[in-house]
Parts: C-alpha cells; structure tokens; sequence
C-alpha cells in the first residue's frame, strides 16, 4: 500500500531555526497552490488504481488549510487511488492556527490523527524559537482536539534548545505526559549555518548544553516515556500500543509513497524523484501541464539495500536481515559486517539471530553507524 504525502508550504511566521520548504502564508498563493495540488493528484490517477492506506498533510503549516481545502484534497487522493477504508489520515497542525470548532471541520473532512507542532511547555524557551504559540495555547489545543473526537494525537518536542538544561528540557517531557497523548516525536535542535536563530544565539551568548547533556536529555527522556506506557519504535518516536505512525513507518520499513506539492519526495517501484521545491513555479508547471518531478532516477540495487538497512535500523526493532537479504538477492553480513563489528564491540549494535539493532545508546551515534551503508 502507498502513502500519500501532501506538502503546504505556508506558514504564518517563519521561525528562527526552520530549514524546511516554507513560506509566509498569503491567501490567494495557497488558493492557487490548492488548485495545483488537485490538479497533480488527479494526473497521478487513471485506470488501474493504485492502493493506498494512509494519507498526510505536512508542511509548512497544514492546519492554515480550510476543513473544506482538506476535504477537497481527500477526495482527489479517493478519486485517483483506492485508499483503504481503514486508512491513517494525519494533519500536522501548529496550536495557534486551531480552534475546536476547526479542529471539529478537519476531522469531519476526514482526518483523524493530528500532529501538534509543541516544541517545548516553557513559554521562555517557545520565545527563543520565535515560535507563535505559548505553553498554555499548546495545552488548550490538545483539550480542543479532544473535545472535536481525536482519539489519536501526537505532540512534537525539540530538546537541546539554546540554554536549556537537562531539567527544564524533562519539564516539557512531564508536561507532555500529562496530557497522555498516543504519540511523542523528539527531536534534537540542529542549529543549520545560516539560521536566524545562529546569530542571536551569539548576540545573546545562548549556548546548547555539552554533548553529555544533550545524551542525559534524550536517554532520560526515552526511559520516562518507557516507563509510561510510551514504546520508544524509532530513534525519534514513541507511542501507545497500535499508535505508531503507519505513514511514517513507510519510510523506515522500505516502503513506497507518493509526495504531491512543491518539494515533496517520492519513492515508488524502484525509482525516486523529488517535486520542484519553490512554490510559484511548481504552481506555473502545474498549470502549463509540465512535470513537476526534478531528479528521476532508478535507484541501483546496492542503493535499495543501503537504504533499506539505513533506514530500517532507525526503527527500535531493528532489521531482519535476512528478509532483506532475501529481498536484495545478497548477504548482508558478508557485505557489511566487518565494518558493523566494531559497534557490536562498541555496545552500538545488537545482533540477535537474523535481527540486527541498535542499542537505545546506540541511537545516539546512529549517524556513524548508518555511515557503513552509504
Ligand atoms: S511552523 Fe514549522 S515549518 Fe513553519 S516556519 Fe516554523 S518550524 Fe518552519
């Protein structure tokens, strides 16, 4: 089954850290850039419909979308594939752009799973990401998805954010939890090169807490989590029993999606492309009925593999190795593991029969480890 992707690229503030593909939301841009998406959707059909079971709106900021937008974009994937009955339909949506009422539209369109931009539960911290959004807003958007009948929410939390420590990051932690949402995704702020948010770090002497730190924020984290009721499946994500996100484990369990909007990715039999990233022109390409896929190429199959095990590694379970093995038409620890043993010795890696993971420390140094595969 496919995963449908759908990129919004408005935002109403764009904050000091993001290097996502985004702009400032303007209302007739997005009616045209809505027009577009339909529009790619729909050549994405035909005879012979493909099946997919989850669908999800991403951004940018996706909750500046109307309900009737969503419902209007739903359809059109239900128009040009065959989506499950059961499927996953998540919206990602920031706390201040919702009401409950919108919250209610939304899923009266069809959405039932939202994802909550958070970040953080202290007010001092959502100002230094120039975020829009107080703790007591987060808090309020929550009840109001549950109120409008979200019975699976996830929140989104960034640790090793400028100046804080170690207790003021297991704050938003306990904050979140009591809340008990179904889901948790933790990210660890990358501060990129040219991001506004590097040079007020530096007028304000603002520094991230030593790496050690930043290890204790995220192994704390995880055990806290564990110890809720809250499963660590990926190196970022945790959830209730049956909770996981099924769109995002497609991409760790060398699975296929479609991506539709500016910049969206798309990986599916044995190719993958990207959308042309700016927004104007992927609208104009649209409308001149031009292709809107940059970069098309078939993937070789050490590639395929590599990817495979990189991104399966991620997940908590690991990889069965022989699965892929079989899939690839290779042996994957003749291939790689004289350069794998070292983190087995390191206490990195675990090798149980055909499975191969990380340890939860291990997660930590996933980026060397994953190095063996690219
Ligand atoms: S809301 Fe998200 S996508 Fe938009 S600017 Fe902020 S971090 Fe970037």
């Amino acid at each position: 089954m496919l995963g449908l992707y759908l990129h919004v690229p408005f935002c109403s503030a764009i904050c000091n850290y993001c290097n996502f593909n985004r702009g400032l939301f303007d209302a007739s841009l997005k009616a045209r850039y809505v027009e577009a998406l339909l529009s790619e959707i729909g050549r994405a059909g035909g005879a012979g419909r493909a099946g997919a079971d989850t669908i999800f709106f991403g951004g940018g900021t996706p909750s500046l979308l109307e309900p009737s937008e969503i419902a209007l974009i739903i359809a059109a994937c239900e128009d040009a594939f065959d989506v499950a009955r059961d499927r996953e339909v998540t919206l990602e949506a920031n706390p201040e752009s919702v009401t409950e009422d919108r919250l209610a539209a939304y899923r009266a369109a069809g959405v039932n799973r939202l994802s909550f931009g958070v970040q953080s539960f202290r007010d001092d911290e959502l100002k230094r990401l120039s975020r829009l959004h107080s703790a007591d807003r987060a808090r309020a958007a929550y009840g109001e998805a549950r109120r409008a009948g979200f019975n699976n929410v996830s929140l989104d939390l960034m640790m090793w954010l400028p100046g804080q420590r170690v207790g003021q990051w297991l704050e938003s932690i306990d904050c979140a939890l009591a809340l008990a949402p179904e889901h948790l995704s933790l990210y660890m702020l990358e501060v990129y090169p040219n991001a506004p948010l590097k040079d007020e770090m530096a007028r304000a002497r603002w520094s991230q807490a030593p790496d050690d730190d930043a290890a204790a924020m995220y192994l704390t984290a995880m055990e806290r989590l564990d110890a809720a009721g809250l499963a660590q499946y990926e190196i970022s994500n945790v959830a209730r029993p049956g909770r996981r996100s099924r769109h995002n484990l497609k991409y760790w369990t060398d699975g296929e999606w479609l991506g539709f909007g500016c910049g969206a990715h798309s990986t599916r039999d044995g190719a993958r492309w990207k959308n042309v990233s700016a927004t104007e022109e992927y609208i104009a390409r649209i409308q001149a009925g031009e292709s809107v896929a940059l970069d098309m190429r078939r993937l070789p199959a050490t590639e395929r593999l590599g990817d495979a095990l990189f991104t399966g590694l991620r997940l908590s379970d690991g990889v069965d190795l022989s699965a892929i093995g079989e899939r690839y038409g290779v042996d994957v620890w003749q291939r790689y593991g004289a350069d794998l043993a070292r983190f087995i010795d390191a206490g990195c890696l675990l090798r149980e029969g055909a499975r191969l993971r990380l340890t939860r420390s291990g997660m930590l140094l996933a980026n060397d480890v994953m190095s063996v595969f690219v």
